[in-house]
């Protein structure tokens, strides 16, 4: 039986109209739920979940998670907050309010109406890892008063949120610690490397990469990211987590480069500017334990999961 008398059970997705947000949303659609799309569109975007507004089963709320709501729902994945370094950075103090004061509105609300919580948590929660590849286990290495802070530190004190409600009262969440991911309906200017590899080599402009390009990253496609997710939502209610969500297959930035020219076949070349402050060296999930709890593992492959973000940016490049 759901909280409210409707045949289907109702999800909120704070941060629906983001890149990880707006897969979900047409995930959970798809699997015959009511969805309730929240988003205040910082960094969202309406044509990431256009195909999805003639739904009736599907309705969307301008909000801004530092402030409270209140509605009937069964269950809610917490994503919003901005993902990308620089619209992280771009205000901060803002970021960290979305982090803590959102996992506090969200956890109240679900403490309230007895909703199943999920948090789209972080490996950044690792900081500058000094223990490779990360299991859960590791509790990081987060300059406190650094760049990345608000980020870090905002998705550290969430989880924090969600394991003292748990204790407290009983909430029934889930924790989901997601590594680097990529796809279509990423933001076009976000800075993250993905986005902005292939659309340097598409316009045939200089590669950037920040630092020497021996820094590591394990990037997971978006699709079997949100497959991970929604089996943890489904996942028996004493596994609250945290478990890793990524892929780990590790590759070196320089390496991605070489791979997107590859397969723009672009005429870019390589540019090399000064490493952001703080920029992680190493990062690579141990996923044993999705592995072992949710039976889940990623599928697609970078080089195929490349091809289908490039087809998804070369589209958008040209409708401008
Ligand atoms: P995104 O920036 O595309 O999506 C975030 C969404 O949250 C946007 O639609 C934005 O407008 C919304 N939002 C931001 N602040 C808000 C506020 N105060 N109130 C309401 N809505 C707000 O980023 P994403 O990549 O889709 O990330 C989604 C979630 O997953 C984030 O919580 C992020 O920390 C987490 N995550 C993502 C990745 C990744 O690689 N994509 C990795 C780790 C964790
Ligand atoms: N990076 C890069 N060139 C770019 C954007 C990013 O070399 O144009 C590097 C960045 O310094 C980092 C890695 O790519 O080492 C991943 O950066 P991203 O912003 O995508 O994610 P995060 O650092 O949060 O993992």
């Amino acid at each position: 039986m759901t909280a409210y008398s409707y045949d289907r059970e109702r999800i909120l997705v704070t941060g629906g109209a983001g890149f990880l947000g707006s897969h979900l949303c047409k995930k959970l659609l798809e699997r015959g739920h009511f969805v309730l799309c929240l988003d205040n569109y910082f960094t969202g975007q309406k044509r990431n979940i256009f195909d999805l507004m003639d739904d009736r089963h599907f309705e969307l709320i301008r909000h801004d998670l530092v402030n409270p709501i209140f509605m009937e729902v069964d269950q809610i994945y917490n994503l919003a907050c901005p993902a990308s370094p620089i619209h992280y950075q771009y205000n901060p103090v803002k970021t960290t309010k979305t982090s803590v004061m959102g996992a506090i509105h969200m956890l109240g609300l679900a403490k309230r109406v007895k909703a199943k919580i999920l948090q789209a948590s972080t490996s950044e929660i690792y900081g500058d890892p000094a223990v490779h590849p990360q299991p859960e286990s590791y509790w990081g290495n987060v300059n406190t008063i650094g760049i990345r802070a608000c980020y870090d530190e905002g998705k550290r004190c969430a989880e924090t949120l969600f394991f003292d409600y748990y204790r407290q009262n009983k909430v029934n969440i889930r924790v989901v610690r997601i590594f680097n991911t990529y796809g279509p309906n990423m933001h076009p200017n976000d800075g993250r490397v993905i986005s902005n590899f292939i659309i340097q080599a598409l316009k045939d402009e200089a590669i950037t990469i920040f630092g020497d390009g021996s820094q590591t990253r394990s990037f997971c496609f978006v699709d079997d990211l949100i497959e991970g997710m929604v089996n943890m939502m489904d996942a028996p209610d004493d596994f609250t987590g945290p478990v890793n969500l990524g892929n780990p297959v590790e590759h070196k930035i320089s390496e991605l480069a070489e791979q997107v020219i590859r397969l723009t076949g672009s005429k870019s070349r390589l540019e090399f500017h000064p490493a952001p402050k703080d920029d992680p060296q190493r990062r690579q999930p141990d996923i044993s334990l999705a592995r072992e709890k949710l039976g889940w593992e990623p599928k697609i492959d970078l080089e195929k999961g490349l091809g289908r973000t490039i087809k998804y940016f070369r589209d958008l490049l040209s409708q401008k």
